[in-house]
Protein backbone atom coordinates (compact mmCIF):
# COMPACT_ATOMS: atom_id res chain seq x y z
CA UNK A 1 0.00 0.00 0.00
CA UNK A 2 1.12 3.96 -0.86
CA UNK A 3 1.56 5.67 2.36
CA UNK A 4 0.19 8.90 2.70
CA UNK A 5 3.13 11.02 1.16
CA UNK A 6 2.93 9.37 -2.21
CA UNK A 7 -1.02 9.35 -2.44
CA UNK A 8 -0.51 13.51 -1.37
CA UNK A 9 2.35 13.49 -5.05
CA UNK A 10 -0.16 11.72 -6.88
CA UNK A 11 -3.01 14.34 -6.01
CA UNK A 12 -1.15 16.74 -6.29
CA UNK A 13 -0.01 16.41 -9.43
CA UNK A 14 -3.22 14.43 -11.14
CA UNK A 15 -6.48 15.68 -9.09
CA UNK A 16 -8.08 19.11 -9.93
CA UNK A 17 -7.75 21.74 -7.81
CA UNK A 18 -11.43 21.54 -6.16
CA UNK A 19 -10.79 20.30 -2.72
CA UNK A 20 -8.33 21.44 0.66
CA UNK A 21 -8.09 18.16 1.91
CA UNK A 22 -7.22 16.97 5.63
CA UNK A 23 -3.49 15.21 5.49
CA UNK A 24 -4.98 11.78 6.23
CA UNK A 25 -5.32 8.42 4.03
CA UNK A 26 -7.64 6.40 5.42
CA UNK A 27 -7.91 2.92 4.45
CA UNK A 28 -11.08 1.10 6.52
CA UNK A 29 -13.70 2.14 8.59
CA UNK A 30 -16.07 0.20 10.90
CA UNK A 31 -18.71 1.80 12.58
CA UNK A 32 -18.03 5.03 14.18
CA UNK A 33 -14.37 4.81 13.53
CA UNK A 34 -11.90 4.92 10.40
CA UNK A 35 -8.81 3.96 10.09
CA UNK A 36 -5.47 5.41 8.28
CA UNK A 37 -2.40 4.33 6.09
CA UNK A 38 -0.85 3.83 9.30
CA UNK A 39 -3.25 2.33 11.39
CA UNK A 40 -4.13 4.81 13.31
CA UNK A 41 -7.76 5.06 14.52
CA UNK A 42 -10.51 8.09 14.49
CA UNK A 43 -13.66 8.75 16.02
CA UNK A 44 -15.80 10.04 13.43
CA UNK A 45 -17.74 12.84 14.21
CA UNK A 46 -18.36 13.50 10.30
CA UNK A 47 -19.60 10.74 9.13
CA UNK A 48 -18.27 11.62 5.77
CA UNK A 49 -20.39 14.45 5.59
CA UNK A 50 -23.70 13.02 7.05
CA UNK A 51 -23.24 10.14 4.41
CA UNK A 52 -22.57 6.81 6.70
CA UNK A 53 -24.97 7.80 9.01
CA UNK A 54 -25.29 3.89 10.02
CA UNK A 55 -21.83 3.95 10.53
CA UNK A 56 -19.18 2.82 7.89
CA UNK A 57 -19.90 -0.35 6.43
CA UNK A 58 -22.56 -0.95 8.29
CA UNK A 59 -23.46 -5.27 7.49
CA UNK A 60 -27.23 -4.58 6.43
CA UNK A 61 -25.84 -2.54 3.62
CA UNK A 62 -22.65 -4.52 2.94
CA UNK A 63 -24.75 -7.73 2.66
CA UNK A 64 -27.58 -5.96 0.21
CA UNK A 65 -24.87 -4.12 -2.22
CA UNK A 66 -22.98 -7.48 -1.86
CA UNK A 67 -25.71 -9.58 -3.07
CA UNK A 68 -27.04 -7.10 -5.28
CA UNK A 69 -23.29 -6.92 -6.96
CA UNK A 70 -23.33 -10.41 -7.40
CA UNK A 71 -26.78 -11.12 -8.92
CA UNK A 72 -27.13 -8.06 -11.41
CA UNK A 73 -25.43 -4.61 -11.57
CA UNK A 74 -27.25 -1.97 -14.19
CA UNK A 75 -30.03 -2.62 -16.81
CA UNK A 76 -30.87 0.74 -16.84
CA UNK A 77 -34.08 3.32 -16.75
CA UNK A 78 -35.59 1.12 -19.67
CA UNK A 79 -36.70 -1.85 -17.83
CA UNK A 80 -37.90 -2.87 -14.51
CA UNK A 81 -36.25 -3.81 -11.44
CA UNK A 82 -37.81 -4.47 -7.94
CA UNK A 83 -35.45 -2.67 -5.47
CA UNK A 84 -36.42 1.00 -7.12
CA UNK A 85 -40.14 0.32 -6.92
CA UNK A 86 -39.91 -1.01 -2.87
CA UNK A 87 -37.56 1.54 -2.57
CA UNK A 88 -39.49 4.62 -4.23
CA UNK A 89 -43.22 2.91 -2.30
CA UNK A 90 -41.00 3.28 0.85
CA UNK A 91 -40.32 7.10 0.35
CA UNK A 92 -43.61 7.72 -0.40
CA UNK A 93 -45.09 6.07 2.18
CA UNK A 94 -42.37 7.34 4.83
CA UNK A 95 -43.27 11.31 3.79
CA UNK A 96 -45.23 13.01 0.74
CA UNK A 97 -47.48 10.03 -0.53
CA UNK A 98 -46.35 11.16 -4.00
CA UNK A 99 -43.96 10.21 -6.85
CA UNK A 100 -40.14 10.00 -6.22
CA UNK A 101 -37.52 10.20 -9.04
CA UNK A 102 -33.87 8.87 -8.80
CA UNK A 103 -31.15 10.20 -9.40
CA UNK A 104 -27.02 9.99 -8.18
CA UNK A 105 -26.64 13.11 -5.91
CA UNK A 106 -27.87 15.79 -4.00
CA UNK A 107 -27.03 18.30 -6.84
CA UNK A 108 -29.18 15.96 -9.41
CA UNK A 109 -31.91 15.58 -6.57
CA UNK A 110 -32.04 19.31 -6.39
CA UNK A 111 -32.14 20.21 -10.21
CA UNK A 112 -34.95 17.30 -10.60
CA UNK A 113 -36.97 19.50 -8.30
CA UNK A 114 -36.07 22.85 -10.38
CA UNK A 115 -37.76 20.93 -13.19
CA UNK A 116 -40.82 19.38 -11.17
CA UNK A 117 -41.54 23.25 -10.38
CA UNK A 118 -40.39 24.89 -13.72
CA UNK A 119 -42.82 22.58 -15.26
CA UNK A 120 -45.53 22.71 -12.61
CA UNK A 121 -45.67 26.66 -12.57
CA UNK A 122 -45.79 25.95 -16.51
CA UNK A 123 -48.66 24.28 -15.97
CA UNK A 124 -50.50 27.05 -14.18
CA UNK A 125 -49.51 29.77 -17.15
CA UNK A 126 -46.24 30.65 -15.81
CA UNK A 127 -44.11 31.92 -18.55
CA UNK A 128 -40.62 33.01 -16.89
CA UNK A 129 -40.91 31.12 -13.34
CA UNK A 130 -38.56 32.09 -10.50
CA UNK A 131 -37.57 30.03 -7.29
CA UNK A 132 -37.40 31.87 -3.71
CA UNK A 133 -34.75 30.78 -1.25
CA UNK A 134 -32.71 32.38 1.77
CA UNK A 135 -29.06 33.87 1.22
CA UNK A 136 -27.20 31.10 3.26
CA UNK A 137 -28.53 28.38 1.69
CA UNK A 138 -26.37 25.46 -0.02
CA UNK A 139 -28.17 23.72 -2.63
CA UNK A 140 -25.72 22.15 -4.76
CA UNK A 141 -22.88 23.13 -7.64
CA UNK A 142 -24.65 22.01 -11.30
CA UNK A 143 -25.99 25.15 -12.66
CA UNK A 144 -29.47 25.01 -11.64
CA UNK A 145 -28.68 23.96 -8.02
CA UNK A 146 -25.83 26.73 -7.85
CA UNK A 147 -28.15 29.56 -9.19
CA UNK A 148 -29.86 28.73 -6.03
CA UNK A 149 -27.10 28.86 -3.84
CA UNK A 150 -26.52 32.82 -3.69
CA UNK A 151 -23.27 32.72 -2.39
CA UNK A 152 -21.58 30.64 -4.91
CA UNK A 153 -23.75 31.92 -7.62
CA UNK A 154 -21.80 35.29 -6.87
CA UNK A 155 -18.79 33.75 -8.72
CA UNK A 156 -18.69 35.71 -12.07
CA UNK A 157 -15.59 33.70 -13.33
CA UNK A 158 -18.43 30.54 -13.82
CA UNK A 159 -20.89 32.75 -15.23
CA UNK A 160 -23.38 33.03 -16.81
CA UNK A 161 -25.65 32.10 -14.28
CA UNK A 162 -28.89 30.23 -14.48
CA UNK A 163 -31.40 32.80 -14.63
CA UNK A 164 -34.60 33.02 -12.65
CA UNK A 165 -33.32 32.42 -8.85
CA UNK A 166 -33.99 35.26 -6.39
CA UNK A 167 -32.76 35.12 -2.96
CA UNK A 168 -33.83 37.56 0.63
CA UNK A 169 -32.16 37.43 3.69
CA UNK A 170 -31.73 34.18 6.07
CA UNK A 171 -35.47 34.10 8.24
CA UNK A 172 -36.89 37.31 6.59
CA UNK A 173 -40.42 36.96 6.47
CA UNK A 174 -40.99 40.02 5.11
CA UNK A 175 -38.81 39.98 2.46
CA UNK A 176 -40.01 36.79 1.52
CA UNK A 177 -43.59 37.85 1.54
CA UNK A 178 -42.54 40.43 -0.90
CA UNK A 179 -40.33 38.36 -3.42
CA UNK A 180 -42.77 35.40 -3.95
CA UNK A 181 -45.33 36.34 -6.61
CA UNK A 182 -47.45 35.49 -8.86
CA UNK A 183 -44.21 34.12 -11.34
CA UNK A 184 -43.01 31.87 -8.36
CA UNK A 185 -42.47 28.57 -9.15
CA UNK A 186 -41.40 27.60 -6.02
CA UNK A 187 -39.29 28.57 -2.21
CA UNK A 188 -36.97 26.20 -1.80
CA UNK A 189 -35.50 26.12 1.54
CA UNK A 190 -33.19 24.20 3.56
CA UNK A 191 -34.89 23.58 7.00
CA UNK A 192 -31.53 23.65 8.95
CA UNK A 193 -28.97 25.17 6.90
CA UNK A 194 -25.99 22.85 6.52
CA UNK A 195 -23.37 23.86 4.77
CA UNK A 196 -23.29 27.65 6.10
CA UNK A 197 -22.49 26.02 9.52
CA UNK A 198 -25.74 24.42 10.89
CA UNK A 199 -28.52 27.62 11.08
CA UNK A 200 -32.31 25.87 11.22
CA UNK A 201 -34.77 28.11 9.62
CA UNK A 202 -37.35 29.62 12.39
CA UNK A 203 -40.48 28.46 12.13
CA UNK A 204 -42.17 31.50 11.44
CA UNK A 205 -39.81 31.54 7.95
CA UNK A 206 -41.03 28.39 7.27
CA UNK A 207 -44.92 29.35 8.13
CA UNK A 208 -44.42 32.26 6.00
CA UNK A 209 -43.11 30.45 3.01
CA UNK A 210 -45.62 27.70 3.44
CA UNK A 211 -48.57 30.30 3.49
CA UNK A 212 -46.75 32.42 0.63
CA UNK A 213 -46.59 29.70 -1.76
CA UNK A 214 -50.53 28.57 -1.20
CA UNK A 215 -51.24 31.91 -1.41
CA UNK A 216 -49.80 31.89 -5.43
CA UNK A 217 -49.81 28.45 -6.24
CA UNK A 218 -46.08 27.59 -6.04
CA UNK A 219 -44.08 24.57 -4.57
CA UNK A 220 -42.81 24.53 -1.34
CA UNK A 221 -39.60 22.71 -1.88
CA UNK A 222 -37.61 21.40 1.20
CA UNK A 223 -33.68 20.39 0.49
CA UNK A 224 -33.72 17.34 3.20
CA UNK A 225 -29.99 16.45 1.74
CA UNK A 226 -28.59 16.95 5.11
CA UNK A 227 -31.77 16.59 7.38
CA UNK A 228 -33.17 14.10 5.82
CA UNK A 229 -32.84 10.02 6.84
CA UNK A 230 -32.48 10.63 10.53
CA UNK A 231 -30.38 13.03 10.79
CA UNK A 232 -32.25 15.26 13.05
CA UNK A 233 -34.19 12.81 15.14
CA UNK A 234 -37.31 12.42 12.66
CA UNK A 235 -37.14 10.27 9.17
CA UNK A 236 -37.30 13.62 7.79
CA UNK A 237 -36.42 17.42 9.19
CA UNK A 238 -39.98 18.66 8.30
CA UNK A 239 -41.49 16.19 10.76
CA UNK A 240 -40.44 18.25 13.59
CA UNK A 241 -41.72 21.43 11.82
CA UNK A 242 -45.15 23.26 11.59
CA UNK A 243 -45.12 22.49 8.22
CA UNK A 244 -45.42 20.10 5.20
CA UNK A 245 -43.69 20.58 1.76
CA UNK A 246 -44.96 19.80 -1.50
CA UNK A 247 -41.38 18.26 -2.64
CA UNK A 248 -38.16 17.10 -0.68
CA UNK A 249 -34.93 16.35 -1.90
CA UNK A 250 -33.01 13.89 -0.13
CA UNK A 251 -29.14 12.04 -1.25
CA UNK A 252 -26.24 12.09 1.52
CA UNK A 253 -27.11 9.41 4.18
CA UNK A 254 -29.72 7.66 1.75
CA UNK A 255 -27.04 5.34 0.59
CA UNK A 256 -24.39 5.02 3.51
CA UNK A 257 -22.19 5.47 0.97
CA UNK A 258 -23.56 4.19 -2.53
CA UNK A 259 -24.43 7.25 -4.41
CA UNK A 260 -28.18 8.22 -5.16
CA UNK A 261 -30.14 10.80 -4.75
CA UNK A 262 -34.19 11.24 -4.35
CA UNK A 263 -36.70 13.77 -5.26
CA UNK A 264 -39.72 12.93 -3.35
CA UNK A 265 -43.09 14.62 -4.48
CA UNK A 266 -46.60 14.85 -2.55
CA UNK A 267 -49.62 14.66 -4.63
CA UNK A 268 -49.45 18.21 -6.31
CA UNK A 269 -46.39 17.99 -8.03
CA UNK A 270 -46.26 14.00 -8.54
CA UNK A 271 -47.49 14.11 -12.34
CA UNK A 272 -45.54 17.04 -13.50
CA UNK A 273 -42.59 15.48 -15.21
CA UNK A 274 -43.90 13.68 -18.00
CA UNK A 275 -41.77 11.15 -20.64
CA UNK A 276 -39.18 13.18 -22.14
CA UNK A 277 -38.75 15.77 -19.56
CA UNK A 278 -36.11 13.67 -16.92
CA UNK A 279 -33.58 10.97 -17.29
CA UNK A 280 -30.52 9.81 -16.16
CA UNK A 281 -28.34 6.24 -16.70
CA UNK A 282 -27.11 5.62 -13.54
CA UNK A 283 -30.37 6.42 -11.82
CA UNK A 284 -32.86 4.06 -9.48
CA UNK A 285 -30.40 1.54 -10.16
CA UNK A 286 -30.39 -1.67 -8.35
CA UNK A 287 -27.09 -1.73 -6.01
CA UNK A 288 -28.06 2.05 -4.74
CA UNK A 289 -31.52 1.18 -4.09
CA UNK A 290 -30.83 -1.99 -2.37
CA UNK A 291 -28.25 -0.18 -0.13
CA UNK A 292 -31.49 2.73 0.74
CA UNK A 293 -33.88 -0.27 1.52
CA UNK A 294 -30.63 -1.23 4.16
CA UNK A 295 -30.13 1.94 5.13
CA UNK A 296 -34.27 2.27 6.13
CA UNK A 297 -34.54 -0.78 7.45
CA UNK A 298 -32.41 0.49 10.37
CA UNK A 299 -33.30 4.12 10.66
CA UNK A 300 -36.44 4.18 10.07
CA UNK A 301 -36.94 2.85 13.70
CA UNK A 302 -38.66 4.86 16.47
CA UNK A 303 -35.51 3.70 18.92
CA UNK A 304 -33.00 4.66 17.38
CA UNK A 305 -34.83 7.58 16.32
CA UNK A 306 -35.21 8.48 19.47
CA UNK A 307 -31.76 7.95 20.54
CA UNK A 308 -30.54 10.35 18.37
CA UNK A 309 -32.27 13.39 19.87
CA UNK A 310 -31.42 11.97 23.10
CA UNK A 311 -28.01 11.59 22.65
CA UNK A 312 -27.89 14.87 20.69
CA UNK A 313 -29.11 16.57 23.84
CA UNK A 314 -26.22 15.01 25.74
CA UNK A 315 -23.71 16.17 23.33
CA UNK A 316 -25.07 19.53 23.56
CA UNK A 317 -24.99 19.65 27.28
CA UNK A 318 -21.14 18.80 27.47
CA UNK A 319 -20.08 21.12 24.55
CA UNK A 320 -21.43 24.09 26.18
CA UNK A 321 -20.49 23.27 29.74
CA UNK A 322 -16.44 23.44 27.71
CA UNK A 323 -14.42 26.77 28.57
CA UNK A 324 -14.15 28.27 24.36
CA UNK A 325 -17.52 26.97 23.54
CA UNK A 326 -20.02 30.01 22.88
CA UNK A 327 -22.93 28.02 22.32
CA UNK A 328 -24.77 25.01 20.40
CA UNK A 329 -27.02 25.20 17.19
CA UNK A 330 -28.88 22.38 15.48
CA UNK A 331 -31.80 19.55 16.28
CA UNK A 332 -30.60 15.97 17.10
CA UNK A 333 -26.68 14.89 15.75
CA UNK A 334 -27.02 17.91 13.65
CA UNK A 335 -24.86 20.54 15.51
CA UNK A 336 -23.20 23.20 14.84
CA UNK A 337 -20.54 24.36 17.75
CA UNK A 338 -20.21 28.42 18.38
CA UNK A 339 -16.80 28.74 19.43
CA UNK A 340 -15.74 32.35 21.32
CA UNK A 341 -14.05 35.02 19.79
CA UNK A 342 -10.64 34.44 18.73
CA UNK A 343 -10.53 30.89 18.68
CA UNK A 344 -9.32 29.83 15.19
CA UNK A 345 -12.03 27.01 14.34
CA UNK A 346 -9.61 25.65 11.51
CA UNK A 347 -6.85 25.30 14.14
CA UNK A 348 -8.85 23.48 16.39
CA UNK A 349 -10.39 21.12 13.66
CA UNK A 350 -6.69 20.19 12.29
CA UNK A 351 -6.08 19.64 16.12
CA UNK A 352 -8.85 17.26 17.00
CA UNK A 353 -7.98 15.33 13.69
CA UNK A 354 -4.51 14.30 15.45
CA UNK A 355 -5.97 13.96 18.79
CA UNK A 356 -8.30 11.14 16.27
CA UNK A 357 -11.38 13.34 16.25
CA UNK A 358 -12.89 13.96 12.94
CA UNK A 359 -15.35 17.42 12.89
CA UNK A 360 -15.92 19.77 10.37
CA UNK A 361 -14.92 23.48 10.30
CA UNK A 362 -17.59 25.08 8.00
CA UNK A 363 -17.26 28.78 8.73
CA UNK A 364 -14.58 31.14 10.89
CA UNK A 365 -15.95 30.30 14.26
CA UNK A 366 -17.63 27.31 13.76
CA UNK A 367 -17.62 23.23 14.50
CA UNK A 368 -20.12 21.43 12.62
CA UNK A 369 -20.59 17.95 13.98
CA UNK A 370 -22.53 15.10 12.22
CA UNK A 371 -21.32 11.85 13.63
CA UNK A 372 -23.27 8.52 13.02
CA UNK A 373 -26.82 8.35 14.20
CA UNK A 374 -25.51 4.63 15.81
CA UNK A 375 -22.94 6.47 18.30
CA UNK A 376 -23.19 5.72 21.97
CA UNK A 377 -23.27 7.51 24.89
CA UNK A 378 -19.43 6.59 26.13
CA UNK A 379 -18.50 7.92 22.22
CA UNK A 380 -19.90 11.18 22.54
CA UNK A 381 -18.63 11.77 25.46
CA UNK A 382 -14.74 10.85 24.54
CA UNK A 383 -15.97 13.42 21.43
CA UNK A 384 -16.86 15.85 24.23
CA UNK A 385 -13.63 15.23 26.09
CA UNK A 386 -11.24 15.90 22.84
CA UNK A 387 -13.15 18.83 22.14
CA UNK A 388 -12.41 19.82 25.55
CA UNK A 389 -8.45 19.07 26.00
CA UNK A 390 -8.02 20.76 22.22
CA UNK A 391 -9.77 24.19 23.40
CA UNK A 392 -7.89 24.06 26.61
CA UNK A 393 -4.71 23.62 24.84
CA UNK A 394 -5.47 26.37 22.15
CA UNK A 395 -6.49 28.68 25.54
C1 LIG B 1 -24.63 18.09 0.30
C2 LIG B 1 -25.81 18.92 -0.03
C3 LIG B 1 -26.22 19.13 -1.36
C4 LIG B 1 -25.43 18.60 -2.53
O1 LIG B 1 -25.38 17.22 -2.54
P1 LIG B 1 -24.27 16.48 -3.47
O2 LIG B 1 -24.53 15.03 -3.26
O3 LIG B 1 -22.94 16.96 -3.00
O4 LIG B 1 -24.53 16.90 -4.87
C5 LIG B 1 -27.36 19.87 -1.57
N1 LIG B 1 -28.07 20.39 -0.55
C6 LIG B 1 -27.71 20.21 0.74
C7 LIG B 1 -28.55 20.77 1.82
C8 LIG B 1 -26.57 19.48 1.03
O5 LIG B 1 -26.19 19.33 2.32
Amino acid sequence: MMGLAETQTLEERYLMRTYKRGPVDFVRGEGVYLYDVDGKEYLDFLAGISVCSIGHCHPAVVAAVTEQTERLMHVSNLFYTEPMTKLAQRLSHSSLGGRVFFCNSGTEANEAAIKVARKHAHGRGVTAPEIVSFEGEFHGRSYGALAATPKLARNEALGPMLPGFRSVPDNDVEALRAAVGPNTAAVLIEPIQGESGVWPTSDDALVAARQACDEVGALLIFDEIQTGIGRTGSLWAYQQTPVRPDVITSAKALGNGMPIGACITGPEAADALQPGDHGSTFAAGPIGTSAALAVLDTVDDPTLLRSVRELGGRLRTGLEELPGVAGTRGRGLMIGVALEDGIDAAAIGADLLRRGLIVNVPAQSTLRLLPPLVVDGDQIDRGVALIGESLAAAG
